[in-house]
């Protein structure tokens, strides 16, 4: 096989791999990094159980294997919807149990951990948190899967140094997430990073998966980018879906609907790798 040379660099102690070494991260059953791409798929945000259960169930029988759902939101403004925060806990945790989908939401302070980690299998830390070294060395003590959102501004460097204070403090479970990085078109609420997140792949032995949603924030562009991620060779996706996008409570606009949601995984496991995409 062909192998890469990486430069390696003493900085990533814990993140570098120069001998083609990566690590699977396992949330109960399901393993991110083992060569097969792993879709997790959930609400922006839990607004009810009826809407979160009725998303877990049609996500999972389209082939999603981990639900997300906000509890927690950080929102631009403070007048947009926070999040139900413990109620949403007792939501996802009960949505779980009934559908058997291991959990995935966002840790926003370090005053919230305890609750957090009772209620989800991975604590994902947000594109605004990357670099809360308070929050990360906290979360490095953890023995639970951390998902690492890479914040808009960061370099892939800045990135996996925020990964290495968490692999630092002894929690080796992590996975990188690309997000979009900001860029200058505001058709666009972010440019997917492709080439940064082949070389995070490339410079770590972590799992890497991308977020089409957050990296467009238009649901049109979804299956496009879906398919690049996962042909730059991605362990991964996470994906927003939500039962009636135009009324969500967050992240509407990027949200996909029930059956753009199983038309895309129809699309994404389905098809050739490298066949055109429909034009709708
Ligand atoms: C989210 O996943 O809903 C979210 C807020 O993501 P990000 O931190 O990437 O903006
Ligand atoms: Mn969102």
């Amino acid at each position: 096989m062909h192998t890469l040379t990486v430069e390696t660099d003493t900085t990533l102690r814990g993140t570098s791999t120069n001998a083609n070494r990566r690590s699977i991260v396992r949330i109960g059953t399901v393993e991110i990094g083992n060569g097969q791409p792993v879709i997790m798929a959930g609400p922006c945000s839990v607004e009810s159980y009826e809407q979160t259960l009725a998303t877990a169930e049609e996500v999972k029988s389209a082939g999603a294997v981990i639900l997300r759902g906000g509890a927690y939101k950080p929102r631009t403004s403070p007048y947009d919807f926070q999040g139900l925060g413990v109620e949403a806990l007792q939501i996802l945790t009960r949505v779980s149990e009934e559908t058997a989908l291991p959990v995935v939401s966002e840790i926003l302070s370090t005053d919230d951990i305890e609750v957090v980690a009772e209620h989800v299998d991975m604590l994902q830390v947000g594109a605004r948190n990357m670099q809360n070294f308070a929050l990360l060395r906290r979360l490095g003590q953890l023995r639970k899967p951390i998902l690492l959102k890479r914040n808009p501004a960061a370099t892939v460097k800045e990135w996996l140094l925020a990964a290495e204070y968490l692999l630092a403090g002894g929690n080796s479970q992590v996975v990188l997430c690309e997000r979009g990085i900001r860029s200058y078109d505001p058709e666009l609420r972010n440019t997917l990073d492709l080439a940064g997140m082949a070389l995070a792949r490339q410079l770590s032995h972590l799992p890497v998966i991308a977020d089409p949603s957050h990296a467009t924030g238009r649901r049109d562009l979804i299956p496009a980018m879906s398919r690049a991620a996962l042909a730059a060779g991605a362990d991964g996706l996470i994906i927003e879906v939500h039962p009636d996008p135009a009324n969500a409570l967050s992240d509407g606009k990027q949200s996909l609907d029930f059956p753009e949601f199983r038309s895309l995984m129809d699309m994404l496991f389905t098809r050739a790798p490298y066949s055109t995409l429909p034009s709708a």
